[in-house]
């Protein structure tokens, strides 16, 4: 029997996850539903049951796991989720009792950037930002080829930045946080806001048919729908003001763009350009390319294995 590992992405609505030899190339892969209404012992049980599935006997080296919230990632804690509803939950050492293996943790969007730099855009990259934009935004930002930490474990929050004091409530506590101007909840909120304004628009019509959401505003501004390109206009300006200012801060050579957002690639990519043009100092601008994720939904899960083939954060 060979030895596997495993990564796993949890996230507030879906679990992924993927058994993989030593050397990363995924064997076997899986999907479950997070049942986080039911609380964190539940969570817990789920995942250790689907990373024994994942293993089929085999023996675990080692479990990557990425969860979406601020952890503290020496003692293996979930200090805080608002996706799962948690705080203070042991998540390494109580997944690591259950399936007899070491559970190394990291933040989701940390994880997904360490997918994007061994398996994807990222490749041979030691200056880049990863930005994952859909229910939120968070980042991993890797510079001088150390993934950026914070003695908090927090740094790379960039959802919660303050653009705009006097904008949307954030549940942070906080007003007009990037993620409030630019998140595809932003996206789809402001999508509501326009139809209803604009009965007779395309949007409007489209929203007739299916769950207006911010693929949804992205396709209708495609097509020349101009409430929906107001929306789209709106919050890619606001996107590509903070990642300007991520530029201005650190310099990468390359902004990786992931979530469900990025699925938009070029109405994202072109407004997100022009700022940094717009914004930011001649030699930083020129160095800095734009890209959107190589792996797109499959990053977290290629990070948490990159968790488990390292065997540490
Ligand atoms: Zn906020």
């Amino acid at each position: 029997m060979k030895t596997v590992i495993i990564g796993i992405d949890l996230g507030g609505t879906n679990t992924q996850g993927a058994a993989a030899t030593l050397d990363g190339v995924i064997i076997r892969q899986s999907k479950i539903a997070t049942r986080a209404r039911l609380g964190s012992d539940t969570v817990i049980e789920d995942l250790a049951k689907l990373i024994l599935d994942l293993a089929k006997g085999q023996p675990i080296k080692a479990v990557g796991l990425g969860v979406p919230g601020l952890l503290d990632l020496n003692a293996g804690n979930c200090r805080f989720s608002c996706n799962l509803g948690w705080q203070d939950v042991p998540i390494a050492g109580d997944l690591s009792r259950r399936i007899d293996a070491p559970v190394y943790i990291d933040n989701d969007v940390r994880a997904a950037a360490l997918g994007e730099w061994s398996r994807g855009r990222a490749q041979g990259c030691n200056d880049f930002i990863y930005l994952s934009v859909g229910t939120g935004i968070g980042s991993g930002i890797v510079i001088d080829g150390r993934l950026l930490r914070g003695p908090g474990w927090s740094a790379g929050e960039v959802g919660h930045m303050v653009l705009d004091p006097l904008g949307p409530a954030c549940a942070c506590g906080n007003r007009g946080c990037l993620e409030t101007l630019a998140s595809a909840t932003a996206i789809a909120r402001e999508g509501r806001a326009a139809a209803a304004a604009n009965p007779s628009s395309l949007l409007n019509e489209l929203a007739a048919e299916q769950d207006l959401d911010s693929a949804l505003v992205f396709r209708a501004a495609a097509r020349g729908d101009a409430a929906a390109g107001q929306v789209v206009d709106t919050a890619m300006a606001w996107l590509g003001q903070g990642i300007a200012n991520l530029v201005t801060i650190f310099n990468p050579s390359l902004v990786v763009i992931g979530g469900g957002v990025s699925l938009a690639g070029e109405q994202v990519l072109a407004p997100v350009r022009a700022q940094i043009a717009r914004y930011t100092m001649p030699v930083q601008r020129e160095m800095a390319q734009v890209a959107v994720s190589a792996l797109a939904d499959r990053a977290g899960v290629a990070g948490a294995l990159e968790l488990a083939r390292r065997e540490r954060f």
